[in-house]
């Protein structure tokens, strides 16, 4: 049998059910990962999908990955195009006999999964490993997905539901298939964040945060803080990339607990996770409808959009020092603190009026953890849209700033220096 991987959001070899599927069912197996050209065009709220910080990270993924299968005698084919028509022409070249995918929520993913079904059916295997749960497992059907995350989460609490196991590194993988090319990935070295793509630095993160410094033992203290490495385990990109699986994970959660120790703070780090969980099934469930959630709080129409506020939030020149500066490290390294996303995000919403889908648009295009359903259910939470839409939440940005940040030194650090230094 001929196997096809499409790679997605799933850039692993561990925990990866429609690989280790097809290695088990495939004589000859090929690997693609395909490049969207409209990733890197601007969107209608201004944005790119695809900034430099994440493209990087995204590419080094990318090679990592290739390294993992290389060393397995297989290789990652990179093409450019429309990736559904570039996956659906290779199968008709090749006729692949089995098509190997992760599913994820995204409506564009759904829609180019739904596609390729219909067109090659019998043939698509669509597998889930990009949520804790299988939706199977959830204690509700889908449609009846509680309107708040807190009943989402007593209700998945309640029931006893636990993390599916994640599956281990196939033993070996089919060899390739002969005459296929591949264009080279494409290296950017524009890089000062301390992030490096892949599952071997994804994993490495995890153990780093459980194991070798204990700091989730503390986590439930420390993961409001605004900068530094210590606060939060810092897990966010390699999970949004598949690099990391969410199932391994917890997998390694639980086995601290049961073998280090259990406390509040090892359960808020699942407790977060949980968060991320609701966010994905909620886009499941709603699909295109889970972007035009109706404002309640927000009275102002939806499209306001104030030009030189926008440049002025975006470059880190608001009058608000702490956003400034968070602004400042979102742009330099793609990644800023759950506190700071709060506070940039209040900031445009509420103290410049803009439509908070043109700071999460540009979110998606900066954050090197962009994950549609995480990102937009975030900023909807903020706007006082979409689930839990409890009002607006409006952060008093002084008091916010004497709080975290007493002694200035996390606004020091990012709008005193050019190009500031971990
Ligand atoms: P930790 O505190 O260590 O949490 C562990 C993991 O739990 C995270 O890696 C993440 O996968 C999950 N998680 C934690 N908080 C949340 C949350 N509020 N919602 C969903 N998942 C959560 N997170 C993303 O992964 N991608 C995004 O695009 C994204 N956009 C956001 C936009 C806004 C406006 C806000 C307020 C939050 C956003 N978040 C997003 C959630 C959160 O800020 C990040 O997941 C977190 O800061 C990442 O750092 P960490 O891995 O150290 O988190």
């Amino acid at each position: 049998q001929r196997g096809l991987m499409w790679f997605r959001h799933d850039l692993r070899i561990h925990d990866n059910p429609a690989l280790a599927n097809l290695a088990s069912s495939c004589d000859t197996l090929t690997c693609v990962f395909v490049i969207d050209p409209s990733w890197s065009r601007a969107d209608h709220f201004q944005s790119k999908h695809l900034g430099p910080q994440r493209e990087t990270f995204l590419w080094q993924s990318l090679t990592e990955l290739h390294r993992a299968l290389d060393a397995m005698g297989q290789k990652l084919i990179i093409r450019t195009g429309n990736p559904l028509e570039v996956v659906a022409n290779l199968c008709m070249d090749h006729e692949f006999d089995l098509i190997g995918v992760t599913d994820h929520p995204g409506t564009r993913e759904r829609h180019q999964v739904d596609t390729l079904v219909s067109r090659f059916p019998q043939r698509v295997v669509v597998s889930d490993a990009h949520t804790l749960f299988t939706q199977h497992q959830l204690p509700f059907d889908l449609p009846d997905i509680p309107p708040t995350f807190t009943q989402f989460r007593k209700a998945v609490e309640k029931k006893g539901i636990q993390p599916r196991l994640p599956l281990p590194v196939p033993e070996s993988l089919p060899a390739p298939l002969a005459g296929m090319t591949s264009e080279p990935a494409p290296l950017s070295d524009r890089r000062i964040s301390p992030y490096q793509g892949g599952e071997i630095a994804g994993r490495a993160q995890l153990n780093h945060f459980l194991w070798d410094t204990h700091r989730v033992q503390r986590y439930k203290e420390t993961r409001n803080g605004l900068d530094g490495w210590a606060f939060s385990s810092r897990l966010s990109a390699w999970l949004a990339n598949g690099c990391l699986s969410v199932r391994w994970a917890a997998a390694e959660l639980n086995r601290y607990e049961r073998n280090v120790e259990q406390n509040e703070s090892t359960y808020w780090l699942y407790f977060e996770l949980l968060w991320r969980e609701y966010f994905q099934w909620m886009l499941y469930h709603y699909g295109a409808r889970f972007f035009r959630f109706k404002g309640i709080a927000n009275k102002r129409p939806l499209t306001t959009f104030y030009a030189e506020a926008f440049m002025a939030w975006r470059e880190g020149s608001t009058d608000f020092p702490i956003v400034n500066a968070a602004m400042r490290q979102l742009k330099h390294t793609g990644w800023i603190s759950n506190r700071s996303r709060q506070l940039v995000a209040s900031c445009l919403i509420h103290e410049l009026g803009i439509d908070w889908r043109y700071g999460a648009a540009y979110f998606e295009q900066q954050l090197i953890d962009f994950d549609v359903a995480a990102n937009y259910g975030n900023w909807q939470y903020l706007a006082g849209v979409g689930a839990d839409p409890r009002g607006s939440r409006r952060f008093n940005l002084d008091k916010q700033a004497a709080q975290y940040d007493p002694d200035g030194s996390f606004v020091a650090k990012w709008l005193t220096n050019e190009e500031p230094l971990y």
